[in-house]
C-alpha cells in the first residue's frame, strides 16, 4: 500500500511538472503590437554552447573609458556585478529545468508565464544580464561624438537637435528614483522615444509599462558611477556622452 501510494505520488508530481512545462509557451519578442526582427544582439552574447548563460568578454580594457568611467568601476561593474547576475540567473534556471535552453530574450518577453518560484530571479538577474551585455556594447572608447545617418534623421525628427535629445535623456536619467535604466527605444516604425525602467527591468519585458527595442541604454544604478562621481549622477550622465558608441547605436537602430 505504502509503495503504491508513494508511486502514485511520484507519478502525480511527474505529470504536474510536465503539465507545467507544457503550459509555458514562450512567444517571440513582440513590441508595439507587431513581432519585429529581434534586438540585434545574438544569443551567443548571452549564453555558451552548453546552453548555460555566460559573461561574454568585455570588448575593451577596463581602463579604456578613462577618464570618463574609471577602470576600477569598470572592473567591479563587469567582473562582480554583471558576473553576479549571470551566476544567479543560472542558479535560478537550475531550479526550473524546463526553462533550460530558452533564449534570454524569449524568457524576458514572457516573465508572466514563468513558474512563480523562478519569475523574480529571471526578471532581476536575467534583466541584469541582458541590460549589462547591451550596455557594454553601446559604450566604448574613442567613440564617435554624434549619431549619423538614418538614426540622426530620426533623432532630429523627434527632438529637433542632438543637444535637445541629450538634455531630455539626462533629465529622464536624473528622474529615476533609486536604481534603474534610461533608454532610447524604437518602435517597429522606427519612431524613437526616451523611457526609464526600474531596477533591472527593460522594455523587452512583457511586464514593462513601456515597450520597445532598445538602441541606447544607460545604467543609472549608483554602482555604475559611485567610485568616481560619488552621489553626483548628473556628472556621470554628462561624462557618459564621451563614451557612447554612436556607430553601434546606429547599427542597432537599423
Ligand atoms: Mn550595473
Amino acid at each position: 500500500m505504502k509503495t503504491q501510494s508513494s508511486h502514485s505520488r511520484r507519478n502525480f508530481i511527474k505529470t504536474s511538472a510536465l503539465a507545467a512545462a507544457g503550459a509555458i509557451n514562450l512567444v517571440a519578442l513582440d513590441w508595439n503590437g507587431a513581432v519585429a526582427a529581434g534586438t540585434g544582439l545574438r544569443e551567443s552574447n548571452f549564453s555558451g554552447d552548453d546552453g548555460a548563460f555566460k559573461l561574454a568578454a568585455l570588448p575593451y580594457a577596463y581602463n579604456a573609458l578613462e577618464p570618463f568611467i574609471d577602470a576600477k568601476t569598470m572592473e567591479v561593474h563587469y567582473s562582480k556585478h554583471h558576473q553576479g547576475y549571470v551566476d544567479k540567473l543560472n542558479a535560478a534556471i537550475e531550479k526550473s529545468p524546463e526553462l533550460k535552453g530558452r533564449s534570454l530574450e524569449a524568457l524576458l518577453a514572457n516573465i508572466e508565464q514563468l513558474p512563480e518560484g523562478t519569475r523574480n530571479a529571471v526578471r532581476n538577474q536575467g534583466g541584469g544580464h541582458w541590460n549589462h551585455t547591451f550596455f557594454w556594447q553601446v559604450i566604448g572608447p574613442k567613440a564617435e561624438q554624434q549619431p549619423s545617418g538614418k538614426l540622426k534623421d530620426a533623432m532630429i525628427a523627434k527632438w529637433e537637435s542632438f543637444d535637445k535629445f541629450k538634455e531630455e535623456f539626462s533629465k529622464a536619467g536624473m528622474g529615476v528614483f533609486g536604481s534603474g535604466w534610461v533608454w532610447m527605444v524604437t518602435d517597429n516604425n522606427g519612431k524613437l522615444s526616451i523611457v526609464t525602467t526600474p531596477n533591472q527591468d527593460n522594455t523587452l519585458m512583457d511586464i514593462s509599462k513601456d515597450k520597445g527595442k532598445p538602441v541606447l541604454g544607460i545604467d543609472v544604478w549608483e554602482h555604475a558611477y559611485y567610485l568616481k562621481h560619488q552621489n553626483k549622477r548628473a556628472d556621470y550622465l554628462a561624462d557618459i556622452w564621451n563614451v557612447v558608441n554612436w556607430k553601434k547605436v546606429a547599427e542597432l537602430y537599423g
